[in-house]
């Protein structure tokens, strides 16, 4: 009982892409940070998955980036647009929390 004193199996050797939040430039790996891309069609939309097409800006896993992404014009100067209030929705409807 409790001789694993926290050992947790870490592969270390996989090679974790690193991209710059928007907001906070802060470098993370790519797995805590959320793209966001615009799309031609659509507006601004949550890319999960970071493969859709459109110029992309990263957020990190901190609400406050979250914040100031819909609250500032960071995120619409990184993404070279405007953001309208429904884009401004969406970005807050995928906040973290
Ligand atoms: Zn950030």
């Amino acid at each position: 009982m409790g001789s694993i004193m926290g050992k947790k199996q870490q592969p270390r050797r996989k090679h974790i892409p690193q991209r710059t939040c928007v907001i906070c430039r802060e470098k993370k790996d790519k797995r805590n940070l959320t793209r966001i891309v615009k799309t031609l069609d659509d507006g601004i939309q949550i890319d999960p998955t970071g493969k859709m097409n459109g110029r992309g800006a990263y957020l990190c896993d901190n609400v406050e980036c979250w914040q100031k992404a819909a609250s500032t014009d960071r995120l619409a100067q990184a993404l070279r647009t405007a953001i309208s209030q429904i884009d401004r929705e969406r970005i807050e409807a995928a906040m973290p929390h």
